[in-house]
């Protein structure tokens, strides 16, 4: 088939406003009340609709308000009047119009193939070569400045099923990280799979010292202890420690990824599809990392329902993202929900939606109820 008979007729994004039902902290910034995100609608000629969210942070990825007007003036001249079913094609096209604004190229791209999946009757996963896994084991990030309220929340979802915790380091003293390190293991089940996340919080100077006192938890990993182009600063920590080393901020790209294996700077990689610009390329970096011995993690930004609905498609069909993934911010977080049935969450696990495309129905009411700005 060189091309369908479906045409893409419009193009339009919110910027929107999720409330939080929890502040959140990180060795690399803070949320507060609100965190901006964006959400796209691709609609056809054919009557099928094509969802796609933008989950940023600004002292992360992107913004999201750049990420909206980069896809109204830069990306919609591309997409209104094309096929929506020519996903590589357009996604090049893409590419060559506008350096960067990854999060907008993976709303994009999700549309593209929830619209893609509608026309067939095929899920995401299915056209990325069917489920390899069925359900995602969560892993839940302990991020509140409010410890106390932060151990209730551990303390309540692992009643629900949850065995993953990953506690956001860096941004206290070392000697107060290693105190609610110490009190989260003894609150948890002696079998809770504990992780550490730095987001960058470390200076290279001596963040060996403090990244090795914290093997003592016995960690299933340590997560970007320092800042995303001290590769080998990175490099050092790996070498050093026994726990493995992840990466997240220092692995945007696949070209990073090819960096990553070369000075061999982490053991495990964190995959996101808002870092990446999609689920094509983050399953490139899924690749390249498999062909290195390096495993994968599912992480996630502040994602609502239809982001998190793509990277569990994703997550379901690429067997080396295994570490479990970060799937629960629409459930658990985030204050609104935009999709007429949530996420389902399942003994700890996420269940990977049915249905084609996305398996997402979206409520446009709810979406309207946070939107702060609309390009039509
Ligand atoms: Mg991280």
């Amino acid at each position: 088939m060189a091309s369908s008979d479906l045409r893409i007729t419009g193009v339009s994004v919110d910027v929107i406003a999720w409330p939080l039902k929890m502040k959140r902290r990180h060795g690399v910034g803070d949320i507060e009340r609100s965190m901006p995100g964006a959400i796209l609608r691709i609609t056809t000629d054919g009557g099928l609709v094509g969802w796609g969210e933008v989950a940023p942070w600004a002292v992360f990825t992107g913004t999201a308000e750049a990420n909206a007007t980069g896809i109204a003036h830069y990306l919609k001249p591309i997409l209104i009047g094309a096929d929506p079913l020519r996903v590589s094609s357009l996604m090049q096209k893409i590419e060559k119009a506008l350096t960067g604004h990854t999060e907008g190229k993976a709303a994009i791209e999700m549309a593209l193939l929830d619209i893609t999946g509608k026309r067939f009757g095929l899920s995401i996963a299915q056209l990325l070569g069917g489920r390899y896994r069925e359900r995602v084991p969560l892993s839940v990030s302990i991020a509140n400045p409010d410890f106390d309220a932060d151990l209730e929340f551990a303390r309540h979802v692992a009643s629900l099923g949850v065995n993953i915790f990953k506690v956001k380091t860096g941004f206290l003293t070392h000697a107060e990280d290693m105190k609610r390190l110490e009190r989260l293991r003894s609150t948890l089940a002696p079998t809770a799979d504990i992780r550490i996340d730095y987001n960058q919080g470390l200076d290279p100077w001596n963040a060996l010292q403090q990244v090795r006192e914290m093997e003592v938890f016995k960690p299933t990993f340590i997560e970007q202890p320092v800042k995303r182009h001290q590769w080998e600063a990175m490099a050092e920590i790996a070498r050093a420690i026994d726990t493995p080393l992840m990466a997240d901020e220092s692995v945007f790209s696949p070209a990073d990824a090819i960096a990553m294996v070369r000075q061999r700077f982490a053991d495990v990689v964190a995959i996101k599809i808002m870092k990446s610009g999609g689920i094509a390329r983050a399953r490139e970096i899924a690749a390249i990392a498999e062909a290195a011995g390096i495993i994968g993690y599912g992480g996630t930004m502040f994602e609502g329902g239809i982001a998190s609905a793509a990277g569990l498609q994703m997550v379901s069909a690429t067997p080396n993202i295994a570490l479990g993934a970060e799937f629960y911010t629409s459930t658990w977080v985030m204050g609104v929900e935009v999709l007429t049935k949530p996420l389902q969450i399942e003994n700890g696990q996420s269940v990977v939606p049915d249905g084609p495309g996305l398996g997402v129905e979206v409520d446009e009411d709810a979406v309207k109820s946070i939107s702060v700005a609309h390009y039509a």
